[in-house]
């Protein structure tokens, strides 16, 4: 009924030709209102009648139909192929037993993949898009999947749009279409055009749609159309989302998977062969052979990699770092370079106004944060804004060209509910407009008051690419006023007069020189200093562009304000130094400002103290940039189109580069780079979708933290690489080398399943979470091209396979010659392959460290895993049902000794070392980092 009732009211949207109709007459067939939008009820009710603004979903599939994808596999459908001939042959015990093991390994499997699944679903909600509207008066944040027909987006540079909208406001706002026209040019869009009812996509000009992205300016739209009804939905295939990416490791291991099956196959075959020549019956070597491949496929290889990816980056959300695309994981490892915005991310973004520079006068501004309690001073005496015009006008304009929103406990701030005594004061919007705000506030002038008696009626929004914005305003009596404020060195290019006090004046050069000064004496103290600047205009100039208008301007004042470093950058930076990977500072800001808190965060190394500004970077050619590029450490008055020179000058040297970004032209930057990062408080929606990760809290910390576990998450598959492959080899060579000595078979079928079972599952699991080792970020960064056995890892699988086999081997001759008993030849060389590999696990934890020295009780995990397997080989050999089941003897405490002995001399050998050295060389501290 509901759903009928959705589809013709969704027949009437689509009837509707919102750009035909004024911005008026589509408000009011919304019901809702452009200023306050629409309230919380009205919501809930418009989202049952029409539903969530989401596209239609791919069909999940069932979880018994993913339980029986686990059978699929070629060696499992032989496995039970196998089965099924025991059964007719009459071997009941062996082909329940078989199948029981088999069932159990699809269960191992189906739940490893679940798990990995379900983890991978968590990351794609927590980057879910959401939108700016405006509801019960106030902009908000929302799930974009929470959009309903007739609520009021905020629009600005940066946003992806998630629904279709008819624009009611527009400031210079321009909008990039591609997805939806192939237009690849931004178009300009207005809020007072109407068109014909057949006029194209592409030319309704006062139409936003779902899927494009605006590319500059700010607006506000009433949203006509959701979910399906959208043009977008409409187009067949773009609905559905991508599918996740396979990372290079994970495609590697499959190229790996491929050749381990031949080459096991064919030693299986010798095996089988060989045993029939030496008497063997065919269907029992048949049999081992197939469950030898069985044992010896790292069939689970694939499955341990993702979910140790998936947990990893579950670790990573923990320290706030927000995965987009999976291959991230694997390259963060081998990062050496950051480059890093400094706004935001190695500083802290709460900005307070310190310094107020009028021409020939200088004053303090006390107090701290985003509280309006302070006060101005000049000479250490305390000025009354109200008599110094100048300093009046710096911060009327300040406040006025502003967009930010000043909010006590989270309530904006109009009209008497300002308590001025009272704590709790924050900023919604851009941090340096906050602290103009604030610093306006502090002399008593709040922008909703001075806009009773003036109306903003123009806007150019900042761009970082122009330094600066401006606002026209018109008074009551009808003249109109422009206010700018920007990058002073920007600002004051485009000023000819200055307020000098007593009246207007031409700036001269000599003023403008100590302008200048005043300027660089706050930028060398790590001020950030913005400019402000007016004139009056006239009405006839309405229509002109920002660049004819901003001329010929009026210089009042320079504003310094503090943004203090964070505290944890400064850490992040040293361990990064230390882990071989350098930082870079890339920011708009002044040269003066950005070495001044570079130098603060101890960024530079006394051979690399470079700083370089954007113009400079402009005069060099790539190859005079490709030589300095490694000594540069700060760049400084950048444009975002810069970023994209630095990331691919760092990449032809060899490079891998994270860059942040979070404007909306950062985005080609943070693409390009190996690890693009965006911001997750202040980044657009463009720039995340261009990142491959993004930092839920903006800070620089966060990088270095999710590098840690990227370098973590690949030394852990090492770790069962290592594990899964040495165990494998020893398992074949075990089987082969018997069959070449002719001695008869070391294990039986399911004894050959039963060691897959107990040693492949849990404990190679186990590994696959185990925590980062203590030197993990002293080491040079690892070479991506790199193979997944380098560094000596093949050598200690094939080596430490070798091991297991010859001592599983050797215990079996010994058993079987001297006491004459096949059984229990068998059920020793069982225990001692278990036991090799059991043991084994805790070496694999490091390639450098033995388990005593990186604690022997660290990995809960991997104890309960190895105890759980111990405790299952006992149980069939001492259990007389299964002791049956798997033809196991008895085994005496000599027996037992001679076992645990072969299997983990090299554990007791590490473990008496650690006790004798321990005390001389303790190896742990030297990387403990406290
Ligand atoms: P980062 O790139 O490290 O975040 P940033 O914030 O200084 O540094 P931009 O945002 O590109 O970089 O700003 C460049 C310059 O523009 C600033 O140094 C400042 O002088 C000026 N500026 C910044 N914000 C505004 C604004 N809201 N209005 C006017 N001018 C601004």
């Amino acid at each position: 009924m509901v759903q009928e009732q959705h589809v013709s009211e969704v027949a009437e949207m689509n009837m509707e030709k919102w750009f035909a109709r004024t911005a008026e007459e589509v408000v009011a067939f919304w019901q809702t209102n452009p200023v306050e939008g629409l309230n919380s009820n009205e919501v809930k009710k418009r989202l049952d009648k029409y539903g969530l603004n989401e596209m239609t979903e791919k069909e999940t599939v069932a979880w018994w139909k993913k339980l029986l994808f686990q059978f699929q596999d070629f060696m499992v459908l032989v496995l039970l192929g196998a089965t099924l001939i025991s059964a007719l042959l009459g071997e009941f015990v062996d082909a329940v037993t078989i199948l029981a093991i088999v069932i159990i390994n699809a269960v191992l499997g189906f739940f490893q993949e679940y798990r990995a699944e379900q983890s991978m679903q968590a990351l794609k909600n927590l980057t879910a898009p959401t939108a700016r509207v405006i509801r019960n008066g106030f902009v908000q944040q929302v799930p974009a999947r929470e959009l309903v027909p007739g609520d009021i987006l905020a629009l600005e540079a940066g946003d992806k749009l998630s629904a279709d909208g008819r624009l009611t406001e527009v400031h210079d706002l321009e909008v990039e279409e591609a997805a939806l026209t192939g237009e690849s040019l931004p178009v300009r869009k207005f809020a007072d055009k109407q068109y014909s009812e057949d006029i194209a996509l592409g030319d309704r000009k006062n139409m936003v749609y779902a899927g494009t992205s605006v590319t500059r300016g700010r607006g506000r739209a009433v949203i006509c159309a959701t979910a399906m009804m959208t043009e977008v939905g409409h187009i067949a295939g773009m609905i559905q989302a991508a599918e996740s990416e396979e990372t290079p490791l994970e495609k590697r291991l499959e190229h790996l998977g491929h050749w381990l099956v031949w080459g096991c196959l064919a030693i299986c075959l010798v095996v089988v062969f060989t045993g029939v020549l030496k008497g063997e019956s065919l269907f029992l070597m048949c049999m081992s052979g197939i469950s030898l491949a069985v044992a010896a496929i790292p069939e689970g290889l694939p499955a341990i990699v993702t979910v140790a990816l998936a947990l990893g980056v579950q670790r990573m959300i923990r320290r706030n770092a927000i995965i987009r695309k999976l291959p991230a994981v694997e390259t963060l490892g081998c990062t050496t370079v950051i480059c890093s915005d400094k706004t935001g991310t190695l500083t802290q973004n709460v900005m307070t106004a310190r310094r107020i520079y009028t021409a020939g006068r200088a004053y303090d501004v006390t107090g701290a944060g985003y509280d309006i309690k302070g006060q101005f001073t000049h000479n250490n005496q305390e000025s009354n804004v109200n008599q110094e015009a100048q300093l009046r006008q710096c911060l009327l304009i300040g406040s006025l060209c502003n967009n930010s929103v000043l909010k006590q406990n989270n309530v904006p701030i109009t009209g008497l509910w300002r308590k001025r005594d009272t704590m709790g004061w924050s900023i919604e919007g851009d941090p340096t407009e906050g602290a103009l705000l604030v610093a306006a506030a502090k002399a008593g002038l709040w922008r909703d008051e001075l806009e009773k008696k003036m109306r903003r009626i123009r806007e150019f929004p900042f761009e970082s690419e122009r330094r600066r914005m401006s606002v026209v305003y018109r008074q009551e009596n009808g003249s109109q006023v422009l206010y700018v404020k920007g990058a002073p060195d920007t600002i004051l290019d485009l000023c000819t007069k200055y307020d000098s006090g007593t009246g207007v004046k031409d700036l001269l050069p000599e003023n403008k020189a100590e302008i200048t000064k005043a300027h660089e004496e706050m930028t060398v103290q790590a001020l950030r200093v913005l400019a402000v600047a007016y004139k009056p205009v006239l009405p006839s100039e309405n229509d002109l562009s920002a660049e004819d208008w901003e001329q010929k301007l009026v210089f009042a004042g320079l504003v310094g304000m503090i943004d203090p470093p964070r505290e944890e950058a400064r850490e992040a930076i040293l361990l990064c130094r230390q882990a071989g990977i350098k930082t870079v500072m890339i920011t708009g800001d002044h040269p003066n400002t950005a070495t001044a808190v570079a130098a603060e965060l101890r960024m530079f190394k006394e051979d690399s103290n470079k700083a370089l500004t954007g113009k400079e970077l402009d005069a060099l050619n790539d190859l005079e940039l490709a030589r300095i590029i490694n000594n540069v450490t700060v760049y400084a008055r950048v444009s975002p189109a810069h970023k994209l020179r630095i990331v691919k000058a760092l990449k032809a040297k060899g490079h891998i580069v994270a860059m942040t970004g979070d404007g909306v032209n950062d985005a080609p930057a943070v693409k390009e780079a190996d690890i693009g990062v965006a911001m997750g408080g202040t980044g657009t929606d463009v720039t995340k979708e261009a990142s491959s990760m993004i930092l839920a809290d903006d800070n620089f910390a966060t990088i270095v933290a999710a590098i840690e576990e990227g370098r973590g998450i690949y030394d852990n598959i090492r770790k069962f690489i290592r594990y899964l492959l040495s165990c494998n080899i020893g398992e074949v060579l075990t089987m082969f080398v018997a069959a070449l000595l002719g001695l008869p078979l070391p294990l039986l079928p399911v004894q050959i399943l039963w060691v897959n079972l107990v040693t492949d599952g849990l404990p190679a699991m186990a590994l696959g979470v185990d925590s980062n080792s203590n030197d993990i970020m002293y080491r040079a960064p690892r070479n991506p091209a790199e193979s997944v056995f380098s560094r000596g890892l093949g050598l200690k699988i094939v080596s430490r396979g070798l091991q297991i086999g010859f001592s599983t081997l050797l215990v079996f001759a010994l058993t079987y010659f001297y006491q004459n008993d096949l059984s229990l030849a068998r059920t020793m060389a069982l225990c001692t392959l278990v036991f090799c590999q059991l043991f084994h696990v805790f070496d694999c934890r490091s390639e450098i460290f033995t388990i005593f020295e990186i604690g022997f009780w660290s990995n809960k995990y991997l104890l309960m895993a190895v105890l759980c397997s111990a405790c299952m080989q006992l149980a069939i050999i001492y259990q007389p049902f299964l002791r049956e089941v798997f033809a196991t003897a008895p085994m005496s405490l000599f027996d037992w000794l001679m076992v645990l002995t072969v299997a983990g001399w090299t554990f007791i050998l590490s473990g008496l070392k650690y006790l004798v050295l321990r005390r001389h060389a303790p190896v742990r501290s030297r990387f403990s980092r406290v």
